[in-house]
C-alpha cells in the first residue's frame, strides 16, 4: 500500500476546490481495505473512502487518510433465460457500467445513464434519476464491516434503501463497499413514464424505444440541463427534494398555486426543491466564485476558485431563504466533509 502525504484533492472531486489531504492512497483490490483500516488505527488517523468524488464538498483540509477506491472488474455470476447477475468492482465507473449493460442488451439501469461516480458509491445514496432508483436492480452489496471487523454480504433488504438514503449513509463510515451485485433483465420493461423522456422520444420520432435509444435520450436530456463537472465544478443536485405532510402541501398550494410536488403516500408529498429555490429567485445568481446554475436551480457551481466553505455558505443562504418563504428546511444531498 503506497501512502502519499499532503496531496491536493482538487483532481479527485467534481467541485474542483483546492484542498489538501494529509494522507492519500489508492485501493485497487478488496484485500487492501482491511490493511488501510489497520494503518489508520496504528497511526491514529481517521479514514475517508472516496470513489469519483462527485457527491462530496470539502470545506477544510482533510486531516485523514483519503482512500480512493479503484477496484475494477465486471463478472457474470449467473445467467438464466430472463436475467443476468453481475458482480461489479466498486471502483468501476458508473456510466461505463451502464453503457456496458446497454451494449449487452441487459436492462434496468439505462435511465441512470451519465450519472458521474463509481459503482461502489451507487448504493450509498441509492442513486436515482428519471423514475428509477438503483435499489431496484441491486441483489446484494459486498462490504467490509469496520464495526464487526469482517467481510459481509448485505442482501437488498438489509441495505435499508430509501430516497437518496441507505444503511451505508445512516451508519456512515461503517461499511466499505468492495463490490455491488446487480440483477439485470434480458427482456426489460422500459421506463418511459417520466415527462421529459416521453417528450424527447416524441421529438425524435421514436415510437418503439430500445435500451440504446433510451440511454441516448437520457444522455441528451442530462447534457442539456446539467453542467459538465470538467468545465464547471459541481456535484449535481445539491439539495434533496423535501417531503411534507398532505395538509401542509394543501396549505402551500393555496398560497402558491404553481408549487411543483407529487404525492408519495396517502399522507405525504415530495416537493421539487428546484422549484422552491427558483421561487426564491436564486436561479442564475452568482456571488463571487459560487453560483446557482442558470439551467437547473438545484445545482450549485464553482466558477473557478471557490473554496468548499464559500460553497457551503452559499448553500446556507439558500436554505435560510427557502425556509423563510415556505417554512421548509432543505436538506443537503451532497456529503459535507
Ligand atoms: C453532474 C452531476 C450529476 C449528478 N446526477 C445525479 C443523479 O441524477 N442522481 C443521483 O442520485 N446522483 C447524482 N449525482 C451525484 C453523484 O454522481 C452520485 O452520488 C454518485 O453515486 C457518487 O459517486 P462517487 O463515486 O463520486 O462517490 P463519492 O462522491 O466519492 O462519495 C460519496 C459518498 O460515498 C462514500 N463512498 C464512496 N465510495 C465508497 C465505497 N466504496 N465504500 C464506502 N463508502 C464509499 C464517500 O465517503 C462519500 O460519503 C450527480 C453528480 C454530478 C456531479
Amino acid at each position: 500500500m503506497k501512502i502519499e502525504q499532503n496531496i491536493s484533492l482538487k483532481p479527485y472531486h467534481s467541485f474542483g476546490c483546492q484542498v489538501a489531504a494529509s494522507y492519500f492512497t489508492r485501493i485497487t483490490e478488496a484485500a487492501a481495505i482491511p490493511k488501510c483500516i489497520e494503518w489508520s488505527k496504528a497511526n491514529h488517523t481517521p479514514l475517508l473512502f472516496i470513489g469519483g468524488g462527485s457527491n462530496l464538498l470539502f470545506t477544510k483540509k482533510v486531516n485523514a487518510l483519503v482512500a480512493k477506491v479503484e477496484i475494477s472488474g465486471i463478472k457474470k455470476i449467473e445467467e438464466t433465460a430472463t436475467q443476468v447477475i453481475l458482480s461489479v468492482g466498486a471502483g468501476e465507473n458508473w456510466h461505463y457500467f451502464v453503457s456496458y449493460c446497454v451494449q449487452k442488451s441487459w436492462g434496468g439501469i439505462e435511465n441512470l445513464s451519465l450519472i458521474p461516480g463509481t459503482v461502489g458509491a451507487s448504493p450509498i445514496q441509492n442513486i436515482g434519476a428519471y423514475g428509477v432508483e438503483v435499489q431496484e436492480v441491486i441483489d446484494s452489496v459486498t462490504a467490509y464491516d469496520i464495526k464487526e471487523e469482517k467481510w459481509v454480504e448485505l442482501k437488498n433488504k438489509d441495505c435499508a434503501f430509501e430516497y437518496r438514503n441507505s444503511i451505508f449513509k445512516k451508519e456512515k463510515g461503517r461499511y466499505i463497499i468492495a463490490a455491488v451485485n446487480f440483477i439485470l433483465q434480458k427482456q426489460p420493461k422500459l421506463r418511459t413514464d417520466y415527462g421529459a423522456i416521453r417528450d424527447a422520444l416524441h421529438e425524435k420520432g421514436i415510437k418503439h424505444p430500445n435500451l440504446e435509444s433510451m440511454a441516448n435520450v437520457i444522455i441528451q436530456i442530462r447534457s442539456s440541463k446539467l453542467p459538465n463537472p470538467k468545465q464547471l465544478g459541481n456535484a449535481g443536485s445539491f439539495f434533496k427534494n423535501p417531503s411534507i405532510s398532505k395538509e401542509y402541501f394543501e396549505a402551500l398550494k393555496e398560497k402558491f398555486p404553481s408549487i411543483v410536488a407529487y404525492p408519495i403516500t396517502d399522507t405525504t408529498y415530495k416537493v421539487a426543491a428546484g422549484w422552491l429555490i427558483e421561487s426564491c429567485e436564486w436561479k442564475g445568481i452568482r456571488k463571487g466564485n459560487v453560483g446557482c446554475y442558470d439551467k437547473q436551480a438545484l445545482v450549485l457551481v464553482n466558477y473557478g476558485e471557490a473554496t468548499g466553505q464559500e460553497i457551503f455558505d452559499f448553500s446556507e443562504e439558500i436554505i435560510q431563504s427557502v425556509y423563510l418563504k415556505f417554512g421548509i428546511l432543505l436538506e443537503r444531498e451532497v456529503n459535507i466533509i
